[in-house]
């Protein structure tokens, strides 16, 4: 692995350098907000930020995208050659923190398997260099990646980790697809041993300031056995339904196929779904495996740290805090996984 070092003021030349030859997707300031989308000439990628408002999930898992064009004949359907369905172009997207990087693993874990493979994700995932950034200051109390299996500077499924170390970057090269993108940085320096310790130091550091323990990995055990318990009757009283919680997190990925017509043109969209939605268990019959709030909120919080553990061996939560800025009635699910905790350990001590 080459570790190099390059000025802070030399980075943005390199990402523009960059975004001329191949689409560049990167946090962007916008007023307070901080939002991931393709640079356009006029911008400039934001790389002091906390984390951003959205999720750049949208990348490989697009919010609403087109799977195929189809036109009604008397013959039944034709498929419609998509030319900008065929794109092979590389693309880099810039300056993901940690957590969010992980996020695709897990992601990969359900788009990219063995049996089932879906082609629109796994097109756009092969075809992107990620550059990781060090979360050295966790900009919130919100935070909580150590406590579900992450780490502020963690690199698993990075191509480049840049971390921040005075007033130079440390650029690491961590794959093959990484070091295809050494020749925009230029000819920079390799990093000394002091810089190197001086990081690591930077990171323990880091990790000592995320404050927030939630006992993530410990409740699978819990869920396993309480499906019709108690707690389950109160956790989603004020829920308003919304979906903010679920489309703002890294790590969602229900969808929902529809076929649009005019005319005799059609398209096959695939947009994001939500199982706080009423409607999205709802059957043709007009019958609703989940028909209230409780159901929806046990399906959530069991999906992340239990089915999605039984299947992938993973919590399939990051610890962003996303959903926890920003659910309007302030449910909090660090709060609810710290709950069954308690609940734990009461069961526990009661048991003798
Ligand atoms: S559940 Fe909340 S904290 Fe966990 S990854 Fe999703 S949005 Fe982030
Ligand atoms: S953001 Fe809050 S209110 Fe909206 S669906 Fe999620 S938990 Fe419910």
């Amino acid at each position: 692995m080459k570790a190099k070092l390059i000025d802070k003021t030399a980075l943005a030349g390199v990402v523009g350098g960059l975004a001329a030859k191949m689409p560049v997707y990167a946090p962007v300031r916008d007023g307070r907000r901080v939002y991931f989308r393709f640079l356009a000439a006029e911008d400039e990628a934001c790389l002091d930020y906390g984390n951003s408002d959205n999720a750049p999930k949208n990348l490989f898992f697009p919010h609403t995208e087109t799977l195929m064009r189809f036109t009604r004949t008397a013959r039944g359907h034709e498929l419609v050659e998509d030319e900008a369905a065929n794109q092979d172009q590389e693309m880099v997207l810039f300056g993901v923190r940690p957590c969010d990087v992980r996020s695709f693993t897990l992601l990969d874990y359900v788009f990219d398997q063995e049996k089932y493979t879906d082609p629109y994700y796994v097109e756009r995932r092969k075809r992107t260099v990620i550059v990781a950034l060090a979360c050295l200051q966790p900009p919130a109390s919100t935070c909580f990646c150590t406590s579900v299996g992450g780490h502020p500077a963690q690199a698993d499924g990075a191509d480049i980790m840049i971390t921040e170390v005075g007033e130079q970057y440390l650029v690491e090269f961590l794959s093959e697809k990484g070091e295809k993108l050494a020749e925009f940085f230029g000819q920079l320096p390799e990093a000394d041993a002091k810089t190197l310790a001086r990081k690591e130091e930077l990171v323990e550091n880091a990790v000592a300031a995320i404050k927030t323990e939630i006992p993530g990995a410990m409740i699978k055990d819990w869920l396993d056995k309480n499906f019709e318990h108690p707690f389950w009757d109160q956790i989603h009283q004020s829920c308003l339904g919304c979906g903010t919680c679920t489309y703002l997190c890294p790590t969602c990925h229900c969808f929902d196929i529809r076929d649009e017509l005019e005319g005799d043109q059609g398209i096959r969209l695939r947009t994001w779904d939500t199982c706080m939605y009423a409607l999205y268990t709802q059957e043709t019959s007009g019958h609703n495996p989940r028909p209230s709030q409780k159901q929806r909120w046990r399906q959530r919080l069991m999906h992340k740290f239990k089915y999605f553990v039984d299947n992938f061996r993973e919590i399939s939560c990051v610890g962003c805090g996303r959903c926890v800025i920003n659910c309007p009635v302030n449910i909090d699910i660090r709060k609810l996984v710290s709950d069954i905790g308690r609940l734990m350990e009461a069961e526990e001590e009661s048991n003798g």
